[in-house]
């Protein structure tokens, strides 16, 4: 019988044949050179989609360059790996998840941390590889053996490696800090997940009545504010040492409105004399600025805003109301009482959420940070040397700018999927000691053998940071690191540029350096520091974008 083609093209009965025929007989595998070996290798590796994700035309712009050119070496006769896996994208996941339970009339709090986790992992077993299978439909030439996830034991185990010996390294701590709070999310978020928006809003100025003016008479500083519910947490005032107009209040202590607390009058360079009245309030709990401030003077710290974006019991009458309803009732408290000097409309550079577009609240918590200077200083060489070139050049120059007004890591997530916190808190009160440890410790120094482990979870990206060596065997000297390492070219769009290239090269030189380095390095100062990069080569993509 003849074979009859069909009058059109049909993929459904092709396409999903020959897939699964390549993924099949392993046609993109390759495997680890052994010594002796010159031919050249070209590693890269695949910017891990999330778990929770589909393809869309993003992923086809990025994949399909990456797969031409994975294609083009390989077919030069060099050793080609693609390396494949998926991210487990802490809060998107933790929402789906949490979504899902919603749906069924359930609550994660219910269900506690271990049965929520073991959900998270059963939605993952369900929908987590559908990107994949999208992949491999697709004809991505990735070595599937080599597939990972960020949750993997193997990949978990050296995440915790990082987070202890950054620790034993003095590059971790814990503290009281300003961050950003998202109260939707529940959670801290880091600068670069705060989208700024410049949005019409109101520049409220008031008047704080001197303590023993001049000479009887009434004085007052005026101060300006765009939240002026933060002014229920204020303990200082502050005036620039060198304004002439507030020499004679130096020392002083105004009166707070509404709270009727006194306060003191402070120098500090915080007051610029060219910034309206000269004079500022000082709220150390609710900015970050005051903040240092607050630390340079020893002021109090009084927080008035909740994880909620409620109005606390320091808030006085104002207690429990929403952030912005205790603002109307403070302006209106202000204007009654003859406080309210004055309503200018003014452009506010509004901090939303990314994920949420709730409005960010600087809110002081205790969170974990990285100390980043050791790590910028290294990432900054490695570029202004050129061992790592970025395509377009620019992209150099953006970084560079970033990374040398880089701030400290804000790593810590309210959250409970990811990887938890390697911390565990001692709960003897005459001890309270923090014991940071690969596994849970059996007893703190004191003797105690009640340790709590930190409910929180590490930021994605400081895992995702990470990829470039774990997925090759760190913290083990195995062959493929001293093979694969550094990788050849990364391909990625600029979105992600500080959340993910810039992270890859400060941790990549930091463990991929002497004395964490696997295997030791040999060589110059100079090549040490030149194997040490993550990849070699940044080429840095447009992005699709919706109208
Ligand atoms: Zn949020
Ligand atoms: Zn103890």
């Amino acid at each position: 019988m003849p074979h009859e083609l069909p009058k059109a093209y049909e993929p459904g009965a092709i396409e999903t044949r020959w897939a699964e025929y390549w993924v099949r007989e392993k046609l993109f595998r390759v495997e680890t050179p052994a010594p002796g070996d010159s031919r050249p290798v070209f590693t890269l590796l695949l910017p891990p989609p999330n778990v929770t994700g589909r393809l869309h035309m993003g992923h086809m712009l990025n994949q399909t360059q990456m797969d031409i050119i994975v294609r083009w070496h390989r077919m030069r006769g060099q050793v080609t790996l693609w390396l494949p896996g998926t991210d487990h994208a802490g809060i998107a996941t933790q929402m789906m998840v949490e979504r899902q339970l919603a749906s069924e009339g359930k609550k994660r709090l219910e269900l506690g941390r271990e049965r929520f986790i073991e959900r998270v992992w059963e939605w993952k077993r369900h929908y987590g590889d559908a990107i994949l299978d999208q992949m491999k439909r697709l004809g991505a030439s990735v070595d599937w053996g080599r597939e990972y996830f960020t949750m993997d034991d193997d990949l978990s185990h050296a995440v915790k490696e990082v987070f202890v010996r950054l620790y034993e390294d003095g590059l971790i701590y814990r503290g009281k800090y300003i961050v950003n709070w998202c109260s939707d999310c529940g959670t801290a978020i880091s600068d670069l997940e705060v989208k700024h928006e410049d949005v019409a809003g109101k520049l409220y100025e008031i008047r704080y009545p001197v303590i023993g003016g001049v000479s009887g008479r009434d004085e007052f500083i005026t101060v300006a504010t765009t939240r002026p519910e933060t002014m229920l947490g204020d303990t200082a005032v502050a005036v620039n040492p060198t304004d002439e107009r507030y020499t004679h209040l130096h020392g002083k202590h105004v009166l707070l409105p509404l709270m009727n607390r006194e306060i003191p009058i402070i120098a500090d360079e915080l007051a610029q004399p060219e910034f309206g009245t000269g004079a500022v309030k000082v709220t150390p709990a609710h900015d970050p600025n005051d903040f240092e401030a607050g630390l340079r003077h020893n002021l109090p710290q009084i927080e008035v805003i909740d994880e909620y974006a409620k109005m606390n019991a320091n808030a006085g009458p104002y207690a429990r109301l929403d952030r912005f309803a205790a603002r109307t009732r403070v302006v209106e408290d202000l204007s009654a009482q003859g406080f309210l000097v004055g309503t200018k409309d003014y452009t506010i550079a509004l901090g939303k959420c990314d994920r949420s577009g709730t409005i960010v609240e600087p809110r002081l918590s205790t969170q974990w940070f990285v100390k980043i200077a050791p790590l910028a200083k290294r990432a900054i060489e490695v570029v202004e040397k050129g061992y790592i070139r970025f395509t377009p050049e620019n992209y150099g120059q953006i970084y560079l700018n970033w990374m040398n007004n880089i701030h400290d890591w804000c790593i810590s997530r309210q959250l409970w999927w990811g990887h938890r916190i390697p911390a565990w808190y001692c709960t003897n009160n005459e001890c309270k000691d923090v014991v940071v440890a690969r596994e849970a410790p059996a007893a703190c120094k004191c003797g105690s053998t009640n340790l709590e482990q930190d409910t929180d979870v590490l930021d994605t990206w400081f895992s995702s940071g990470l990829l470039p060596f774990t997925t090759l065997g760190w913290p083990e000297a195995t062959r493929d690191l001293e093979v694969f390492y550094p990788n050849s070219l990364m391909i990625t769009g600029f979105d992600i540029l500080f959340f993910w290239v810039a992270r890859m090269i400060m941790l990549g030189c930091w463990f991929m350096m002497p004395p964490h380095r696997p295997g030791g390095s040999s060589g110059s100062q100079d090549d040490v520091l030149r194997a040490s990069v993550p990849f070699r080569e940044v080429y840095i993509h447009a992005l699709v974008r919706p109208d």
